[in-house]
Protein backbone atom coordinates (compact mmCIF):
# COMPACT_ATOMS: atom_id res chain seq x y z
CA UNK A 1 0.00 0.00 0.00
CA UNK A 2 1.25 3.26 -0.88
CA UNK A 3 0.37 6.69 0.15
CA UNK A 4 -2.60 7.48 -1.95
CA UNK A 5 -1.97 9.91 -5.35
CA UNK A 6 -4.73 11.73 -6.78
CA UNK A 7 -4.63 12.73 -9.96
CA UNK A 8 -7.03 15.24 -11.65
CA UNK A 9 -8.21 15.08 -15.23
CA UNK A 10 -9.55 18.79 -16.30
CA UNK A 11 -10.19 19.39 -19.97
CA UNK A 12 -9.91 22.60 -22.11
CA UNK A 13 -11.21 24.13 -25.97
CA UNK A 14 -14.29 21.84 -26.18
CA UNK A 15 -16.62 19.42 -24.56
CA UNK A 16 -16.57 16.01 -25.68
CA UNK A 17 -12.51 15.33 -25.96
CA UNK A 18 -13.21 11.98 -24.27
CA UNK A 19 -11.62 12.66 -20.43
CA UNK A 20 -13.54 9.69 -19.06
CA UNK A 21 -11.60 7.48 -21.88
CA UNK A 22 -8.05 9.15 -20.87
CA UNK A 23 -9.04 8.91 -17.08
CA UNK A 24 -9.90 5.23 -17.83
CA UNK A 25 -7.15 4.18 -20.02
CA UNK A 26 -4.51 6.03 -17.44
CA UNK A 27 -6.24 4.01 -14.65
CA UNK A 28 -6.37 1.00 -16.97
CA UNK A 29 -2.54 1.45 -17.22
CA UNK A 30 -1.80 1.59 -13.40
CA UNK A 31 -4.00 -1.14 -12.88
CA UNK A 32 -2.19 -2.84 -15.18
CA UNK A 33 1.37 -2.41 -13.20
CA UNK A 34 -0.49 -3.76 -9.96
CA UNK A 35 -1.55 0.21 -8.04
CA UNK A 36 -5.21 -0.13 -7.20
CA UNK A 37 -7.12 3.11 -8.98
CA UNK A 38 -10.36 3.90 -8.62
CA UNK A 39 -11.91 7.20 -10.71
CA UNK A 40 -14.21 9.78 -9.93
CA UNK A 41 -16.60 12.19 -11.63
CA UNK A 42 -17.32 15.72 -10.42
CA UNK A 43 -20.18 17.28 -12.56
CA UNK A 44 -20.33 21.01 -12.70
CA UNK A 45 -24.36 20.82 -12.66
CA UNK A 46 -27.02 21.95 -10.12
CA UNK A 47 -29.23 18.75 -10.46
CA UNK A 48 -28.27 15.92 -7.13
CA UNK A 49 -27.67 13.15 -9.49
CA UNK A 50 -28.17 12.86 -13.51
CA UNK A 51 -31.13 10.24 -12.52
CA UNK A 52 -34.09 13.08 -13.59
CA UNK A 53 -32.09 14.39 -16.28
CA UNK A 54 -33.91 13.66 -19.77
CA UNK A 55 -31.74 11.49 -22.11
CA UNK A 56 -31.78 14.28 -25.01
CA UNK A 57 -29.65 16.32 -21.86
CA UNK A 58 -26.85 13.72 -20.93
CA UNK A 59 -27.25 10.60 -22.62
CA UNK A 60 -27.66 7.59 -20.04
CA UNK A 61 -27.69 7.31 -16.87
CA UNK A 62 -25.77 4.48 -15.28
CA UNK A 63 -26.70 3.10 -12.15
CA UNK A 64 -24.11 1.50 -9.44
CA UNK A 65 -24.51 -1.41 -7.36
CA UNK A 66 -25.07 0.58 -4.43
CA UNK A 67 -27.80 1.99 -6.60
CA UNK A 68 -26.83 5.35 -7.25
CA UNK A 69 -27.53 6.93 -10.80
CA UNK A 70 -24.31 8.23 -12.21
CA UNK A 71 -22.98 9.82 -15.28
CA UNK A 72 -22.31 7.82 -18.28
CA UNK A 73 -18.42 8.05 -17.57
CA UNK A 74 -18.75 5.60 -14.73
CA UNK A 75 -19.30 2.70 -17.23
CA UNK A 76 -16.58 3.31 -18.92
CA UNK A 77 -14.75 3.39 -15.54
CA UNK A 78 -16.14 -0.25 -14.87
CA UNK A 79 -15.92 -1.40 -18.12
CA UNK A 80 -12.68 -0.59 -18.24
CA UNK A 81 -11.57 -0.98 -15.02
CA UNK A 82 -13.46 -4.05 -14.33
CA UNK A 83 -14.23 -3.38 -10.79
CA UNK A 84 -17.57 -1.61 -9.53
CA UNK A 85 -17.86 1.98 -8.42
CA UNK A 86 -19.97 3.81 -5.89
CA UNK A 87 -22.23 6.38 -4.88
CA UNK A 88 -18.98 8.22 -3.51
CA UNK A 89 -17.73 7.75 -7.37
CA UNK A 90 -20.13 11.00 -9.02
CA UNK A 91 -20.27 13.72 -7.42
CA UNK A 92 -22.45 17.05 -8.83
CA UNK A 93 -22.25 20.80 -7.49
CA UNK A 94 -26.32 19.69 -6.57
CA UNK A 95 -25.15 17.15 -3.91
CA UNK A 96 -22.05 19.75 -2.87
CA UNK A 97 -24.10 22.48 -2.11
CA UNK A 98 -27.20 20.05 -0.96
CA UNK A 99 -24.73 18.92 1.89
CA UNK A 100 -23.54 22.49 2.63
CA UNK A 101 -26.67 23.76 2.86
CA UNK A 102 -27.71 21.09 5.61
CA UNK A 103 -25.26 21.39 7.57
CA UNK A 104 -25.53 24.81 7.92
CA UNK A 105 -29.55 24.60 8.74
CA UNK A 106 -28.19 22.06 11.66
CA UNK A 107 -26.20 24.71 12.92
CA UNK A 108 -22.54 23.18 11.94
CA UNK A 109 -20.90 26.62 10.79
CA UNK A 110 -22.02 27.82 14.21
CA UNK A 111 -22.77 31.91 12.97
CA UNK A 112 -20.08 31.83 10.23
CA UNK A 113 -20.93 33.27 6.83
CA UNK A 114 -21.33 30.28 4.75
CA UNK A 115 -19.46 30.69 1.15
CA UNK A 116 -17.87 29.19 -1.86
CA UNK A 117 -14.22 29.23 -0.17
CA UNK A 118 -14.02 27.52 2.18
CA UNK A 119 -17.12 25.90 2.82
CA UNK A 120 -18.18 24.59 -0.78
CA UNK A 121 -14.47 23.70 -1.85
CA UNK A 122 -13.87 22.25 1.61
CA UNK A 123 -16.81 19.65 0.66
CA UNK A 124 -15.47 19.15 -2.71
CA UNK A 125 -11.94 18.54 -1.04
CA UNK A 126 -13.90 15.98 1.29
CA UNK A 127 -15.71 13.83 -1.35
CA UNK A 128 -12.23 13.92 -3.25
CA UNK A 129 -10.41 12.68 -0.12
CA UNK A 130 -12.83 10.08 0.80
CA UNK A 131 -12.08 8.08 -1.88
CA UNK A 132 -8.39 8.11 -0.76
CA UNK A 133 -8.42 8.03 2.75
CA UNK A 134 -10.79 4.07 3.18
CA UNK A 135 -6.60 2.79 2.74
CA UNK A 136 -8.43 0.77 -0.32
CA UNK A 137 -7.08 2.84 -3.13
CA UNK A 138 -3.03 3.95 -4.49
CA UNK A 139 -4.32 6.56 -6.89
CA UNK A 140 -7.51 8.39 -7.29
CA UNK A 141 -8.50 9.70 -10.23
CA UNK A 142 -10.84 12.28 -10.71
CA UNK A 143 -11.82 13.61 -13.88
CA UNK A 144 -13.70 17.22 -13.74
CA UNK A 145 -16.50 17.92 -16.16
CA UNK A 146 -17.31 20.35 -18.09
CA UNK A 147 -14.29 22.91 -19.83
CA UNK A 148 -11.99 25.37 -17.91
CA UNK A 149 -13.77 28.80 -18.08
CA UNK A 150 -17.07 27.89 -17.63
CA UNK A 151 -18.40 29.51 -14.54
CA UNK A 152 -19.81 26.62 -12.91
CA UNK A 153 -16.05 24.69 -13.10
CA UNK A 154 -14.92 27.39 -11.09
CA UNK A 155 -14.98 25.93 -7.04
CA UNK A 156 -13.87 22.71 -8.73
CA UNK A 157 -10.95 23.95 -10.28
CA UNK A 158 -10.15 26.08 -7.26
CA UNK A 159 -10.19 22.87 -5.55
CA UNK A 160 -7.85 21.38 -7.49
CA UNK A 161 -5.34 24.39 -6.90
CA UNK A 162 -5.70 24.36 -2.86
CA UNK A 163 -5.21 20.64 -3.25
CA UNK A 164 -2.20 20.59 -5.14
CA UNK A 165 -0.66 23.61 -2.50
CA UNK A 166 -1.43 21.05 -0.39
CA UNK A 167 -0.54 17.91 -1.09
CA UNK A 168 2.25 18.95 -3.58
CA UNK A 169 4.22 15.90 -5.27
CA UNK A 170 1.22 13.51 -4.59
CA UNK A 171 -1.29 15.14 -6.65
CA UNK A 172 -0.58 15.84 -10.17
CA UNK A 173 -3.01 17.74 -12.91
CA UNK A 174 -3.78 16.35 -16.70
CA UNK A 175 -4.88 18.39 -18.83
CA UNK A 176 -6.62 17.58 -21.74
CA UNK A 177 -7.14 19.90 -24.94
CA UNK A 178 -7.99 19.93 -28.81
CA UNK A 179 -5.33 20.59 -31.30
CA UNK A 180 -7.07 21.48 -34.49
CA UNK A 181 -6.05 20.40 -38.33
CA UNK A 182 -6.86 23.56 -40.72
CA UNK A 183 -6.66 21.78 -43.73
CA UNK A 184 -6.75 25.13 -45.88
CA UNK A 185 -2.99 25.46 -44.65
CA UNK A 186 -2.68 21.88 -43.93
CA UNK A 187 -1.71 22.85 -40.19
CA UNK A 188 -1.91 21.34 -36.78
CA UNK A 189 -2.96 24.62 -34.58
CA UNK A 190 -1.37 24.93 -31.03
CA UNK A 191 -3.07 28.23 -30.15
CA UNK A 192 -6.41 27.06 -28.52
CA UNK A 193 -4.11 24.88 -26.35
CA UNK A 194 -2.03 27.67 -25.68
CA UNK A 195 -4.87 29.64 -24.31
CA UNK A 196 -6.57 27.13 -22.48
CA UNK A 197 -3.81 26.51 -20.41
CA UNK A 198 -3.04 29.96 -19.67
CA UNK A 199 -6.89 30.09 -18.55
CA UNK A 200 -5.93 26.95 -16.27
CA UNK A 201 -2.69 28.86 -15.03
CA UNK A 202 -5.33 32.23 -14.20
CA UNK A 203 -7.14 30.12 -11.78
CA UNK A 204 -4.14 29.06 -9.94
CA UNK A 205 -3.74 25.40 -11.65
CA UNK A 206 -0.19 24.51 -13.42
CA UNK A 207 -1.15 21.12 -15.38
CA UNK A 208 1.67 18.44 -15.53
CA UNK A 209 0.61 16.74 -17.93
CA UNK A 210 -0.97 17.62 -21.50
CA UNK A 211 -2.77 15.37 -23.65
CA UNK A 212 -3.24 16.74 -27.21
CA UNK A 213 -6.78 15.38 -28.82
CA UNK A 214 -5.64 15.13 -32.41
CA UNK A 215 -6.56 13.96 -36.30
CA UNK A 216 -2.87 14.02 -36.94
CA UNK A 217 0.28 12.93 -35.62
CA UNK A 218 1.78 15.44 -33.53
CA UNK A 219 5.34 16.05 -34.02
CA UNK A 220 8.65 16.65 -31.67
CA UNK A 221 8.61 20.33 -33.05
CA UNK A 222 4.81 21.08 -32.53
CA UNK A 223 5.35 19.35 -28.54
CA UNK A 224 8.06 21.42 -28.09
CA UNK A 225 6.10 24.22 -29.07
CA UNK A 226 3.45 23.48 -26.87
CA UNK A 227 5.89 22.69 -24.28
CA UNK A 228 7.49 26.02 -24.08
CA UNK A 229 4.10 27.76 -24.07
CA UNK A 230 2.50 25.71 -21.28
CA UNK A 231 5.84 25.43 -18.85
CA UNK A 232 5.16 21.78 -19.04
CA UNK A 233 8.29 19.37 -19.93
CA UNK A 234 8.10 17.97 -23.69
CA UNK A 235 7.97 14.41 -22.77
CA UNK A 236 4.85 15.55 -20.65
CA UNK A 237 3.09 16.13 -23.98
CA UNK A 238 1.56 13.22 -25.67
CA UNK A 239 -0.73 12.99 -28.46
CA UNK A 240 -4.29 11.38 -28.34
CA UNK A 241 -4.94 10.48 -31.90
CA UNK A 242 -8.20 9.43 -33.35
CA UNK A 243 -8.55 5.79 -33.22
CA UNK A 244 -11.56 3.55 -34.30
CA UNK A 245 -12.53 2.11 -30.85
CA UNK A 246 -12.45 3.55 -27.05
CA UNK A 247 -10.65 0.35 -26.09
CA UNK A 248 -7.47 0.93 -28.26
CA UNK A 249 -6.52 4.26 -26.45
CA UNK A 250 -5.28 2.12 -23.41
CA UNK A 251 -2.54 0.89 -25.77
CA UNK A 252 -1.78 4.13 -27.50
CA UNK A 253 -1.14 6.01 -24.09
CA UNK A 254 1.22 3.21 -23.71
CA UNK A 255 2.65 3.65 -26.37
CA UNK A 256 3.33 7.31 -24.88
CA UNK A 257 4.34 5.88 -21.98
CA UNK A 258 1.76 8.35 -20.25
CA UNK A 259 1.77 5.73 -17.30
CA UNK A 260 5.63 6.14 -16.99
CA UNK A 261 5.63 9.60 -17.37
CA UNK A 262 3.01 9.60 -14.65
CA UNK A 263 4.33 7.18 -12.31
CA UNK A 264 7.37 9.32 -12.11
CA UNK A 265 6.01 12.34 -11.44
CA UNK A 266 3.85 11.30 -8.68
CA UNK A 267 7.56 9.63 -7.32
CA UNK A 268 5.81 6.04 -7.04
CA UNK A 269 7.95 3.16 -8.62
CA UNK A 270 7.76 1.17 -12.27
CA UNK A 271 7.02 -2.07 -10.25
CA UNK A 272 5.84 -4.13 -12.74
CA UNK A 273 5.57 -4.07 -16.11
CA UNK A 274 2.44 -3.85 -17.94
CA UNK A 275 0.38 -7.05 -17.71
CA UNK A 276 -2.96 -6.49 -20.95
CA UNK A 277 -2.78 -9.83 -22.64
CA UNK A 278 -6.21 -10.03 -21.95
CA UNK A 279 -7.34 -7.02 -23.01
CA UNK A 280 -5.03 -7.24 -26.47
CA UNK A 281 -6.76 -10.35 -26.65
CA UNK A 282 -9.84 -8.71 -26.92
CA UNK A 283 -8.82 -6.04 -29.11
CA UNK A 284 -7.81 -8.69 -31.37
CA UNK A 285 -10.97 -10.31 -31.21
CA UNK A 286 -12.46 -6.93 -31.90
CA UNK A 287 -10.86 -6.04 -34.92
CA UNK A 288 -10.47 -9.84 -36.76
CA UNK A 289 -14.36 -10.90 -36.47
CA UNK A 290 -14.71 -13.93 -38.28
CA UNK A 291 -18.67 -13.83 -37.99
CA UNK A 292 -21.38 -10.86 -38.35
CA UNK A 293 -24.49 -10.10 -36.34
CA UNK A 294 -27.37 -7.70 -37.32
CA UNK A 295 -29.04 -6.46 -34.15
CA UNK A 296 -32.09 -4.09 -34.57
CA UNK A 297 -31.68 -1.65 -31.55
CA UNK A 298 -35.20 -0.68 -30.86
CA UNK A 299 -35.77 2.47 -28.70
CA UNK A 300 -36.94 6.08 -28.63
CA UNK A 301 -33.99 7.92 -28.52
CA UNK A 302 -31.79 6.03 -31.46
CA UNK A 303 -30.89 9.48 -32.87
CA UNK A 304 -28.71 9.86 -29.54
CA UNK A 305 -26.38 7.00 -29.06
CA UNK A 306 -24.94 7.83 -25.69
CA UNK A 307 -28.44 7.16 -24.42
CA UNK A 308 -28.03 3.97 -24.75
CA UNK A 309 -24.17 3.78 -23.81
CA UNK A 310 -24.03 0.53 -21.93
CA UNK A 311 -26.24 -1.33 -24.15
CA UNK A 312 -23.82 -0.79 -27.17
CA UNK A 313 -20.84 -1.39 -25.13
CA UNK A 314 -22.20 -4.56 -23.98
CA UNK A 315 -23.04 -5.78 -27.54
CA UNK A 316 -19.61 -4.86 -28.56
CA UNK A 317 -18.09 -6.75 -25.70
CA UNK A 318 -20.52 -9.94 -26.41
CA UNK A 319 -19.69 -9.72 -30.14
CA UNK A 320 -16.11 -10.13 -29.91
CA UNK A 321 -16.91 -13.13 -27.58
CA UNK A 322 -18.35 -14.49 -30.33
CA UNK A 323 -15.70 -13.67 -32.40
CA UNK A 324 -18.21 -11.68 -34.32
CA UNK A 325 -19.07 -8.04 -35.43
CA UNK A 326 -21.97 -6.85 -34.36
CA UNK A 327 -24.08 -4.45 -36.46
CA UNK A 328 -26.39 -2.32 -34.86
CA UNK A 329 -29.89 -1.25 -36.69
CA UNK A 330 -30.94 2.01 -35.10
CA UNK A 331 -34.62 1.91 -35.26
CA UNK A 332 -37.19 4.50 -33.86
CA UNK A 333 -39.56 2.77 -32.28
CA UNK A 334 -42.18 5.51 -33.31
CA UNK A 335 -41.58 4.39 -37.24
CA UNK A 336 -42.65 0.93 -36.26
CA UNK A 337 -46.11 0.32 -37.14
CA UNK A 338 -48.05 -2.26 -38.31
CA UNK A 339 -47.19 -1.73 -41.70
CA UNK A 340 -43.32 -0.82 -41.21
CA UNK A 341 -42.50 -3.33 -38.82
CA UNK A 342 -41.91 -6.33 -41.43
CA UNK A 343 -39.76 -4.16 -43.53
CA UNK A 344 -37.75 -3.26 -40.70
CA UNK A 345 -37.29 -5.89 -38.99
CA UNK A 346 -37.44 -9.02 -41.30
CA UNK A 347 -33.68 -9.13 -42.18
CA UNK A 348 -32.73 -8.53 -38.28
CA UNK A 349 -30.51 -11.66 -36.69
CA UNK A 350 -31.78 -10.36 -33.43
CA UNK A 351 -34.18 -7.78 -31.87
CA UNK A 352 -33.32 -5.48 -28.57
CA UNK A 353 -36.01 -3.34 -27.14
CA UNK A 354 -34.81 -0.96 -24.86
CA UNK A 355 -34.95 0.31 -21.38
CA UNK A 356 -37.47 3.47 -21.62
CA UNK A 357 -39.96 5.81 -19.88
CA UNK A 358 -43.50 7.69 -20.77
CA UNK A 359 -45.55 6.19 -23.56
CA UNK A 360 -44.17 7.84 -26.38
CA UNK A 361 -42.85 5.09 -29.12
CA UNK A 362 -44.27 2.26 -26.92
CA UNK A 363 -47.01 0.92 -29.78
CA UNK A 364 -43.96 0.12 -31.89
CA UNK A 365 -41.95 -1.67 -28.73
CA UNK A 366 -44.73 -3.68 -28.90
CA UNK A 367 -45.00 -4.73 -32.19
CA UNK A 368 -41.26 -5.56 -32.17
CA UNK A 369 -42.02 -7.72 -29.38
CA UNK A 370 -44.77 -9.41 -31.33
CA UNK A 371 -42.72 -9.65 -34.61
CA UNK A 372 -39.59 -11.30 -33.24
CA UNK A 373 -42.05 -13.77 -30.84
CA UNK A 374 -44.02 -14.63 -33.76
CA UNK A 375 -41.04 -15.13 -36.15
CA UNK A 376 -38.55 -16.76 -33.97
CA UNK A 377 -36.23 -14.12 -34.07
CA UNK A 378 -34.21 -14.11 -30.99
CA UNK A 379 -35.49 -11.45 -28.69
CA UNK A 380 -34.23 -9.21 -25.82
CA UNK A 381 -36.09 -7.35 -23.70
CA UNK A 382 -34.46 -4.83 -21.44
CA UNK A 383 -36.62 -3.30 -18.55
CA UNK A 384 -39.28 -1.65 -20.47
CA UNK A 385 -38.36 -4.37 -23.25
CA UNK A 386 -39.29 -7.09 -20.41
CA UNK A 387 -42.54 -4.96 -19.67
CA UNK A 388 -43.73 -4.78 -23.59
CA UNK A 389 -43.14 -8.03 -24.66
CA UNK A 390 -45.26 -9.32 -21.46
CA UNK A 391 -48.25 -6.60 -22.62
CA UNK A 392 -48.14 -8.23 -26.19
CA UNK A 393 -48.40 -11.60 -24.86
CA UNK A 394 -50.80 -10.44 -22.82
CA UNK A 395 -52.77 -9.27 -25.54
CA UNK A 396 -52.08 -11.16 -28.43
CA UNK A 397 -51.71 -14.83 -26.72
CA UNK A 398 -54.10 -14.57 -23.42
CA UNK A 399 -56.11 -12.71 -25.51
CA UNK A 400 -57.12 -9.63 -22.53
CA UNK A 401 -57.59 -7.08 -25.59
CA UNK A 402 -56.06 -3.89 -23.25
CA UNK A 403 -53.96 -5.08 -21.24
CA UNK A 404 -51.14 -3.00 -20.48
CA UNK A 405 -48.78 -1.09 -17.93
CA UNK A 406 -50.14 1.57 -15.52
CA UNK A 407 -47.38 3.32 -17.00
CA UNK A 408 -49.13 3.24 -20.15
CA UNK A 409 -52.69 3.46 -19.03
CA UNK A 410 -53.64 3.39 -15.32
CA UNK A 411 -57.26 2.61 -16.01
CA UNK A 412 -56.73 -0.65 -17.81
CA UNK A 413 -58.93 -3.65 -17.39
CA UNK A 414 -55.80 -5.76 -16.99
CA UNK A 415 -52.77 -3.99 -15.72
CA UNK A 416 -49.99 -6.77 -16.41
CA UNK A 417 -47.44 -4.59 -15.92
CA UNK A 418 -48.10 -2.66 -12.44
CA UNK A 419 -46.48 0.03 -10.03
CA UNK A 420 -45.04 -1.70 -7.03
CA UNK A 421 -46.37 -1.71 -3.83
CA UNK A 422 -43.73 0.54 -2.20
CA UNK A 423 -43.59 2.94 -4.97
CA UNK A 424 -47.55 3.94 -4.42
CA UNK A 425 -46.59 6.39 -1.75
CA UNK A 426 -43.63 8.07 -3.60
CA UNK A 427 -44.12 11.58 -4.79
CA UNK A 428 -40.40 12.64 -5.40
CA UNK A 429 -38.95 11.56 -8.73
CA UNK A 430 -35.19 12.13 -7.71
CA UNK A 431 -33.36 8.84 -6.54
CA UNK A 432 -36.88 6.87 -5.78
CA UNK A 433 -36.91 4.23 -8.00
CA UNK A 434 -36.07 0.42 -7.58
CA UNK A 435 -32.18 1.11 -7.99
CA UNK A 436 -29.28 -0.65 -7.30
CA UNK A 437 -28.18 -4.51 -7.09
CA UNK A 438 -31.07 -6.73 -6.34
CA UNK A 439 -30.87 -11.03 -6.01
CA UNK A 440 -32.46 -13.31 -8.77
CA UNK A 441 -33.03 -16.90 -8.30
CA UNK A 442 -33.35 -18.53 -11.68
CA UNK A 443 -36.15 -21.28 -11.40
CA UNK A 444 -34.76 -24.04 -13.74
CA UNK A 445 -31.53 -24.95 -15.36
CA UNK A 446 -33.63 -25.88 -17.84
CA UNK A 447 -34.49 -22.10 -18.80
CA UNK A 448 -32.27 -20.41 -21.68
CA UNK A 449 -30.56 -17.51 -19.17
CA UNK A 450 -29.89 -20.79 -17.01
CA UNK A 451 -27.80 -21.96 -19.70
CA UNK A 452 -26.07 -18.50 -20.47
CA UNK A 453 -24.95 -17.81 -16.59
CA UNK A 454 -24.80 -21.52 -15.42
CA UNK A 455 -25.42 -20.51 -11.74
CA UNK A 456 -28.81 -20.37 -10.33
CA UNK A 457 -28.21 -17.33 -7.98
CA UNK A 458 -27.45 -13.63 -9.45
CA UNK A 459 -26.93 -10.63 -8.54
CA UNK A 460 -28.11 -7.35 -11.05
CA UNK A 461 -29.06 -3.84 -10.69
CA UNK A 462 -32.21 -2.06 -11.64
CA UNK A 463 -33.52 1.34 -12.19
CA UNK A 464 -37.86 1.12 -12.66
CA UNK A 465 -40.87 1.56 -10.64
CA UNK A 466 -43.54 -0.89 -12.18
CA UNK A 467 -43.58 -4.21 -12.20
CA UNK A 468 -44.79 -7.69 -13.53
CA UNK A 469 -48.07 -7.97 -12.05
CA UNK A 470 -47.77 -11.55 -10.35
CA UNK A 471 -51.92 -12.29 -10.48
CA UNK A 472 -51.82 -13.09 -13.70
CA UNK A 473 -48.33 -15.21 -13.55
CA UNK A 474 -50.47 -18.43 -13.77
CA UNK A 475 -51.95 -17.70 -16.49
CA UNK A 476 -48.87 -16.37 -18.51
CA UNK A 477 -47.34 -19.60 -17.47
CA UNK A 478 -49.54 -22.09 -18.99
CA UNK A 479 -49.48 -20.16 -21.83
CA UNK A 480 -45.64 -20.33 -22.35
CA UNK A 481 -44.65 -17.52 -21.01
CA UNK A 482 -42.53 -18.38 -18.16
CA UNK A 483 -41.30 -16.71 -15.08
CA UNK A 484 -37.63 -17.97 -14.89
CA UNK A 485 -35.79 -15.70 -12.07
CA UNK A 486 -37.62 -14.50 -9.23
CA UNK A 487 -36.25 -11.92 -6.30
CA UNK A 488 -35.80 -14.67 -3.65
CA UNK A 489 -37.08 -11.82 -1.21
CA UNK A 490 -39.92 -10.09 -2.19
CA UNK A 491 -41.09 -12.37 -5.09
CA UNK A 492 -40.69 -9.93 -7.77
CA UNK A 493 -40.60 -11.50 -11.43
CA UNK A 494 -37.28 -10.10 -12.76
CA UNK A 495 -36.59 -12.52 -16.05
CA UNK A 496 -39.33 -13.88 -18.34
CA UNK A 497 -38.81 -15.97 -20.74
CA UNK A 498 -40.65 -18.35 -23.70
CA UNK A 499 -39.44 -21.68 -23.72
CA UNK A 500 -40.43 -22.87 -27.06
CA UNK A 501 -39.02 -19.21 -28.73
CA UNK A 502 -35.42 -19.77 -30.23
CA UNK A 503 -34.07 -17.18 -27.59
CA UNK A 504 -37.09 -15.17 -26.17
CA UNK A 505 -36.02 -13.01 -22.74
CA UNK A 506 -37.00 -10.53 -20.99
CA UNK A 507 -35.47 -8.65 -17.78
CA UNK A 508 -36.69 -6.53 -15.67
CA UNK A 509 -33.01 -5.63 -14.81
CA UNK A 510 -30.33 -3.77 -16.39
CA UNK A 511 -27.79 -6.86 -17.58
CA UNK A 512 -25.49 -3.78 -20.03
CA UNK A 513 -24.15 -1.69 -16.71
CA UNK A 514 -22.45 -4.82 -15.49
CA UNK A 515 -20.53 -5.93 -18.75
CA UNK A 516 -17.03 -5.30 -18.88
CA UNK A 517 -14.12 -5.97 -21.78
CA UNK A 518 -12.69 -8.83 -19.30
CA UNK A 519 -16.26 -9.92 -18.24
CA UNK A 520 -18.49 -9.61 -21.16
CA UNK A 521 -22.27 -10.23 -19.64
CA UNK A 522 -23.74 -13.85 -19.98
CA UNK A 523 -26.88 -12.37 -21.07
CA UNK A 524 -25.60 -10.61 -24.31
CA UNK A 525 -23.25 -13.30 -24.81
CA UNK A 526 -25.70 -15.66 -25.59
CA UNK A 527 -28.17 -13.59 -26.45
CA UNK A 528 -25.31 -12.68 -29.83
CA UNK A 529 -25.09 -16.54 -30.18
CA UNK A 530 -28.37 -17.52 -30.75
CA UNK A 531 -28.61 -14.58 -33.33
CA UNK A 532 -25.58 -15.98 -35.23
CA UNK A 533 -27.38 -19.36 -35.32
N1 LIG B 1 -40.70 2.73 -17.16
C1 LIG B 1 -40.54 1.42 -16.67
C2 LIG B 1 -40.57 1.37 -15.15
O1 LIG B 1 -40.40 2.36 -14.50
C3 LIG B 1 -39.27 0.79 -17.18
C4 LIG B 1 -38.04 1.47 -16.69
C5 LIG B 1 -36.81 1.16 -17.48
O2 LIG B 1 -36.90 0.67 -18.62
N2 LIG B 1 -35.63 1.47 -16.94
O3 LIG B 1 -40.77 0.33 -14.57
Amino acid sequence: MVETRYIFVTGGVTSSLGKGIIASSLAKLLQSRGYSVTIQKLDPYINVDPGTLNPYEHGECYVTEDGAETDLDLGHYERFLNIPTSQANNVTTGKIYQAVISKERRGDYQGKTVQIIPHITDEIKRRIKILGSRGKCDIVITEIGGTVGDIESLPYIETVRQLKWELGAKALVIHLTLVPYLSASGELKTKPTQHSVKQLLENGVQPDVLVLRTEHHIDENIRAKVALFTNVSIDAVVQSIDVPSIYEVPLKMMEEKLDLTVLRKLDLPVRESADLELWKQFLFRLKNPEFSVDIALVGKYVELHDSYKSICEALIHAGAANNSKVNVKWIHSESINATTVEKKLRNVDGILVAPGFGHRGIKGKILAARFARENNIPYFGICLGMQVAVIEFARNILGLEDADSTEINPGTPHPVIDLMEQQKEVTDFGGTMRLGSYDCRLISRKSKVFGAYNKLSITERHRHRFEFNNAYLSRFESAGMKAVGINPDTDLVEIMEIPAHKWFVGVQFHPEYRSTVLNPHPLFVNFIKNALL
